[in-house]
């Protein structure tokens, strides 16, 4: 997906952002929905930055752990991504992923290439160069 395409669906769930936003405005000022006279517009602002980062790393978490796991179910078959050969699934581990708002983690089956004999996790290739960078 573009960057285009990201702001339109962005824009689609704007009523939505609005909605959350007037919520956890309510929860961190103290049930009255905004800050104190004389809190430093800089607090605000780190307060919004470190809420807005804690929402996309939890937005980016879900949808790739829910892409893991629909992708397990429907049983696609992926090759490892050296040698293009079948692989053995492990077990799930932690999947640490660095993104551009921080660190995020789920739980994914593991593939083992015994040709190779590597690890890897088989939804990595499809990252491509969305700028996530594996732990
Ligand atoms: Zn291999």
């Amino acid at each position: 997906m573009g960057k285009e395409l990201a702001a339109r669906k962005a824009r689609e769930v704007g009523a939505e952002i609005r909605q959350f936003a007037e919520q956890l405005r309510w929860k961190v000022y103290h049930g009255q929905g905004y800050p104190d006279w004389g809190t430093f517009f800089s607090e605000i602002e780190e307060l919004g930055v470190q809420i807005g980062d804690a929402v996309c790393r939890e937005f980016v978490q879900q949808a790739v752990r829910e892409q893991a796991q629909a992708d397990q179910q429907c049983g696609q078959e992926h090759r490892c991504p050296t040698c293009n050969g079948p692989f053995d699934s492990r077990e799930p581990e932690a999947h640490p992923l660095l993104t551009r708002r921080g660190e995020i983690g789920w739980q994914e089956p593991q593939a083992y290439c015994p040709k190779c004999r590597k690890a890897f996790f088989p939804s990595v290739q499809e990252f491509g160069d969305s700028g996530g960078r594996q732990l």
